[in-house]
C-alpha cells in the first residue's frame, strides 16, 4: 500500500509498504483522510525512536472485521491500544498500559497510509451529521476535552490558555463551555481572530496578569510557553501541560514550590465526547483547516505543516 514511512528521522513516501493486517479483534480500516499534528513533526525530529507509518488523527471506513456489525462503518479511533490485563489496565488507566502500542507513535503503524488496523474496541462510529473534515479532528479535540477529566474547571474560575494554534483553539472552544472567564494568549493575530469570532477573549503575552489565573493550560508546543504559564498561574493554582517536544527544558521550580502550584501532565482524551461536541456543532473546526493535499504529496504537506502559524494540513488518502 501507499504511505508515509519514517526511518532514522527521515520521511519517505513509499508505494510498497506491507498491507496492514488486522489480528484477532482488530478491524481493517481504509483511511479517508488524516491530519498532520505537531507530534508527527516532533517525531520526525526524533521525539520517539519509531520506525514505520506515522499519523494518528484519522477518519476511515471499516473494510474487514470479524464482527460484521462494523463493516462499512465510518469511524475514528482511540490511538492507545492497551493489553487489558496489566495493573494499570485493571485500574482502567488504559492509555498508560505498560504493554501499549500507539497508532503511528509506538510499535503500531499509523494513519498516513491507505490502510490501518485497530481493535474494534478502540473504534467510534462517526455520527452521520459530522463531516469527514470535522471527524478528522476528533482525536486532537479529545485531547482538549480530556483536560476536564483531570482538572475541575468551575464557572467562576479564571482560565488562561497559552497557545492559540490548532490544539489551543480546540481547548479554548471546549473549556469555555464551562462558563469560566477565559483568556487565550497567542502571537499570531489571525489565530486570535478565529477565537474572537467565537466570543473568546484573546491577547498577546502582555495581556497576562501576573499570578491571577486559577487554571493555566500550556499548549504552545515549545519551552517558552511554560515560562508564561508560571507567570500567569496564581498561588495554589494549576498548570495543565500539553506540550511535548524533543529536547529538555530548564525550569526554576522554586517559585512553583513556594506558590504551591499543581502541575498536571495531560495527553489523550475521550473520542466519543469529542464526536458529540462536533455533532452538536458547539466546537467549530472548519476554520482550523489550512489546506488538504493528496497522500502522494505528503512530503510537501509536511514541509508546509512546519512553517510557523500554519493550521491543520489534511492528507487525503482516497479519491486521488
Ligand atoms: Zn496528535
Ligand atoms: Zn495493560
Amino acid at each position: 500500500m501507499r504511505g508515509l514511512w519514517l526511518e532514522d528521522k527521515k520521511l519517505d513516501y513509499r508505494d510498497n509498504i506491507p498491507m496492514a493486517i488486522p489480528t484477532a479483534g482488530e478491524a481493517l480500516i481504509r483511511v479517508i483522510q488524516s491530519g498532520i499534528c505537531q507530534t508527527d513533526i516532533e517525531m520526525v525530529k526524533g521525539y520517539y525512536p519509531f520506525t514505520g507509518v506515522i499519523g494518528h488523527e484519522f477518519v476511515g471506513i471499516v473494510e474487514e472485521s470479524q464482527d460484521p456489525s462494523w463493516l462499512g462503518k465510518r469511524v475514528c479511533g482511540e490511538i492507545n491500544v492497551s493489553c487489558g490485563q496489566c495493573e494499570l489496565c485493571r485500574r482502567a488507566l488504559y492509555i498508560h498500559c505498560t504493554q501499549r502500542t500507539v497508532l503511528g507513535i509506538w510499535e503500531r503503524n499509523g494513519s498516513f497510509a491507505e490502510y490501518l488496523s485497530l481493535p474494534t474496541r478502540n473504534l467510534h462510529v462517526v455520527p452521520d451529521n459530522v463531516y469527514d473534515d470535522q471527524a478528522v479532528f476528533a482525536e486532537p479535540l479529545a485531547a482538549a476535552v480530556g483536560i476536564a477529566e483531570q482538572v475541575s474547571i468551575r464557572p467562576t474560575d479564571r482560565v488562561v490558555v497559552i497557545g492559540s494554534g490548532k490544539l489551543g483553539n480546540m481547548i479554548a472552544q471546549s473549556l469555555v463551555l464551562s462558563g469560566a472567564d477565559m483568556l487565550v494568549i497567542g502571537n499570531q493575530r489571525s489565530q486570535l481572530e478565529l477565537l474572537e469570532r467565537r466570543g473568546i477573549r484573546t491577547g498577546f503575552q502582555d495581556a497576562i496578569q501576573d499570578h491571577r489565573a486559577d487554571v493555566v493550560v500550556e499548549c504552545t508546543g515549545n519551552p517558552a510557553g511554560f515560562e508564561l504559564a508560571c507567570k500567569a498561574v496564581r498561588p495554589r493554582g494549576t498548570i495543565v501541560m500539553k506540550s511535548t517536544f524533543k529536547g529538555q527544558t530548564q525550569v526554576n521550580f522554586s517559585p512553583l514550590v513556594v506558590d504551591e502550584v499543581s502541575l498536571i501532565g495531560s495527553r489523550s482524551g475521550p473520542i466519543g465526547a469529542a464526536l458529540r461536541l462536533l455533532a452538536q456543532g458547539v466546537v467549530d473546526v472548519h476554520p482550523l483547516i489550512e489546506t488538504r493535499l493528496p497522500l502522494s504529496r505528503a512530503l510537501e504537506a509536511f514541509e508546509l505543516a512546519q512553517q510557523p502559524g500554519k493550521m491543520k494540513i489534511i492528507l487525503q488518502m482516497t479519491g486521488y
